[in-house]
């Protein structure tokens, strides 16, 4: 399928093959990428992608190649190139392309790009329904909270939950601690107080994991922001993950034992409901 393509400051589609072989987002998974949606053509939290973008091509040494004006620029023209209205953006900025060594010279160009891709988000029944989760040993490293394109450990856990008929999978520290999901953040609810992992270099600081816990402060929902034992697990209330394509959704099943009564706890819905209700009409 062709799409419209950002590459380094033009407009191309993805029929063109533009990256070098020798591309270190290639050859060493040396590159950061974002994803945010659109609705009706309106970038999602686009201040805030920018943001860990940015923060994650510092923490690397990556130069960032726009600033917030020709950003937010960039991504409006990209999609009022795209043909479609809803669906993701995928950008991905790597250190370059340069003769393959682990050693990089010090004046590289860094490769940017971005498309569009339509997206099936969830519908009303989905997130009522909620998905089944595993939990899987977090064979991941240490640079957790850089949203870098090294996602071979995510993706096997991904196929393993996918083998066992779950959508998701849920990382566990070697000390038995709950971290995120494979894609997704995580949180418990347990005696009317949300519990989610502490911003570290083990998890992924979520987008929509910041705005659920504003929302819930502002909604006078206490929050814990601690790891969670894998013990707590089968003693919750509720559970649910979070992420941009999925928003606020509930866990119904956690290795196979059911969470609260299976269906939507009242929490859940009320924060998934706050959720959509920002997403709708940002302040
Ligand atoms: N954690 C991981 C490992 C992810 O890959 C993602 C999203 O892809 C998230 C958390 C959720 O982040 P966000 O809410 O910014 O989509």
């Amino acid at each position: 399928m062709s799409d419209v393509l950002y590459f380094n400051g033009r407009f191309t589609t993805t029929d063109e093959r533009v990256l070098g072989v020798e591309d270190r987002g290639f050859q060493f998974g040396d590159a950061v990428y974002e994803v945010f949606k659109f609705l009706g053509k309106r970038p999602i939290f686009l201040l805030e992608h920018f943001r860990r973008l940015d923060r994650g091509l510092r923490r690397i040494e990556i130069p960032m190649p726009w600033d917030e004006t020709s950003f937010t620029a960039t991504m409006r023209e990209l999609l009022e190139r795209t043909s479609f209205d809803d669906g993701i953006v995928y950008i991905q900025v790597s250190r370059g392309e340069s003769e393959r060594a682990h050693f990089w010279p010090d004046d590289m160009t860094p490769t940017a790009i971005a498309y569009a891709r339509a997206f099936r988000f969830p519908d009303a029944a989905k997130k009522e329904r909620g998905i089944r989760v595993i939990t899987t040993r977090d064979a991941r490293w240490g640079y957790c909270s850089v949203k870098s394109v090294n996602l071979l450990a995510n993706a096997l856990a991904k196929k393993e939950a996918q083998r066992k008929g779950a959508d998701e999978a849920i990382f566990l520290a070697d000390d038995s601690t709950v971290r995120e999901g494979a894609s997704s953040s995580f949180f418990a609810v347990k005696s009317g107080r949300l519990v989610t992992h502490v911003l570290d270099d083990h998890i992924l600081p979520g987008v929509v994991r910041d705005a659920v816990i504003g929302l819930a402060l502002a909604a006078k929902i206490p929050i814990d922001e601690r790891p969670l034992r894998e013990a707590e697990l089968f003693d919750l209330d509720e559970a649910f993950i979070t992420s941009t394509t999925q928003g606020v959704m509930p866990v119904s099943e956690i290795d196979g034992r059911i969470i609260g009564n299976s269906r939507r706890g009242e929490v859940t819905a009320r924060v998934q409901k706050l959720f959509d209700e920002l997403e709708a009409n940002p302040k």
